[in-house]
């Protein structure tokens, strides 16, 4: 028999922003589809009404489309097995169930919210684990229809079976085995008609043909529920992946302290959606245990299941900026020039004028490339290039085992230098101002400092000579005079 073909999904809940767990899981089987030459479907799982947040879907779509984890079908774009969001195929999970009704697989339950409450508490009082008394397994056909007049809206249970196991292999864990006895006599439809997490992804997982289900392990005490439903409805269950857990640096687990937060905010404090695919591809799989930049296409072209881990993963943000720094030294300039205007437009001081001018800010961008880790920091690292004015402190001009004077007397010289000549290349200038430092009696970092800070407003900058080129002469001249300025006040 031929192999089935490779179809795999991501199917978020819409209760929040996806994070990095979540997009994790989307990589990991938009990876394997690709690979394997398969097809990546993204099924909406919003049968949770209460939890579910207006716009999460449109969030969840936009971070898969930034991270360029494309799919074939969805809540976008219809395919052969659609509807792609849950609510919208209410109708087939309501069959599901009621055929295990009517097989005996299943039942109705009509206890009250408030008899479920009472329950829970009580068995929490007596230290016994949480789950349904099975009050309504075994009711007669009278005691249902007494039930019902109270009752209008009954759940509808599973009948988990009480003795022996459920086994499954994982691709990743080999056999897994739980205990009947653990498994609850959980909801399958609810009384909204909306069915639970397990009955909707059973039957969708079935209908969509997936092959393979690969999602977070904290689903796995889930997955023997689903293997019986498979087993009660004369399904054959797809194959079994669960993927490693993802810990904080300090190994717990991960959390928004540890810098979890949602993947668009990532895009927001200006990582690039390549560092990031990299970055999540290595939380739980790896190329050759040493590799660690990857490019995306390498990435489709080696994925794996076998490659991919048991042990939890831990999520350095570090190596995530490092990463990101690696990724943008290797932008070409135009490129990064391109992603780091809308982070410049941004948050550059209001005194510069918009729009900005592309050539400009492209000549700027090799000073800081090596230094940038993110997009986000650029107008921070670059601003003194665009400002019609720097604001510093005088004594910030004065450097090291130099007084006022000393500064002044150093500016002026060397404004002095530089008035007369036209020529402001790298090397003109340096042939200028070294010896002119030696003239002065000052070490070349005395005197590169004063200029540093006359120029640009800071003590730390891309190399100087290159920045004097890029704000150009005037603009160079006239901030010396300045800063000249600023320190004669003092002096006098
Ligand atoms: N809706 C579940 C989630 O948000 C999907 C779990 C699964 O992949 O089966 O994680």
């Amino acid at each position: 028999m031929p192999e089935k073909p490779v179809r795999v999904r991501y199917a978020p809940s819409p209760t929040g922003l996806p994070h990095v767990g979540n997009i994790r899981t989307a990589l990991f089987n938009w990876l394997y589809a690709r690979h394997e030459k398969g097809s990546f479907i993204v099924r909406i799982e919003d049968t949770d009404t209460a939890r579910t947040v207006d716009g999460a879907v449109e969030v969840i779509l936009e971070s898969l489309r930034w991270l360029g984890l494309d799919w074939d079908e969805g809540p976008d774009k219809p395919g052969s097995f659609g509807p792609y969001r849950q609510s919208e195929r209410l109708e087939y999970y309501k069959k599901a169930a009621e055929q295990l009704v009517a097989q005996g697989n299943a039942y109705y339950c009509y206890c009250s919210s408030e008899r479920l409450e009472e329950m829970r508490s009580a068995q929490i009082a007596r230290k016994e684990p949480p789950g349904y008394d099975r009050a309504c397994r075994n009711l007669t056909l009278e005691e249902r229809a007494s039930r019902l007049e109270s009752c209008q809206r009954p759940v509808i249970r599973f009948k988990a079976p009480l003795e022996g196991s459920t086994s499954f292999n994982d691709i990743i864990r080999g056999e897994v085995t739980f205990e009947n006895r653990s498994i609850d006599d959980f909801i399958l439809l609810k009384a909204d008609g909306y069915p639970t997490y397990h009955l909707a992804s059973v039957v969708d997982d079935h209908l969509m043909q997936i092959s393979h289900i690969m999602r977070a392990e904290e689903w796995i005490s889930s997955t023997p529920k689903h293997v019986l439903l498979y087993q009660m409805l004369g399904l054959e269950p797809p194959q079994f992946a669960h993927l490693p857990m993802i810990l904080g640096s300090d190994r717990s687990k991960l959390s928004k302290r540890h810098g979890a937060v949602s993947i668009t905010q990532y895009r927001d404090e200006g990582y690039l959606p390549e560092a990031m695919v990299n970055f999540l591809a290595l939380l739980g799989w790896s190329l050759d245990d040493k590799t660690d930049i990857i490019n995306i296409q390498t990435l489709v072209e080696n994925f794996s299941l076998e490659r991919i881990g048991k042990t939890a993963a831990v999520f350095n943000r570090e190596k995530l900026e490092w990463m990101n720094g690696v990724y943008i030294r290797s932008l070409e300039v135009d490129e990064l020039a391109r992603q780091a205007l809308p982070f410049l437009e941004k948050d550059l001081p209001l005194s510069v004028k918009r729009p900005l001018d592309e050539e400009y800010v492209k000549a700027v961008m090799p000073l800081i490339q090596e230094r940038a880790k993110t997009l986000s920091e650029i107008p921070s690292l670059v601003y003194f290039f665009f400002t019609p004015d720097i604001e510093y402190p005088a004594e910030l001009l004065i450097g090291k085992k130099m007084d006022a004077d000393a500064a002044l007397h150093a500016l002026e010289a060397t404004l002095e230098k530089l008035e007369s000549t036209q020529a402001f290349d790298h090397d003109s200038l340096e042939q200028r101002l070294r010896p002119l430092a030696e003239e002065l009696g000052l070490k070349a970092g005395q005197l590169f400092g004063a200029v540093r800070v006359a120029v640009t407003g800071v003590t730390v900058s891309p190399p100087l000579f290159e920045t004097m080129m890029v704000l150009g002469r005037n603009k160079c001249l006239e901030r010396i005079k300045q800063a000249i300025k600023k320190l004669s006040c003092r002096v006098d």
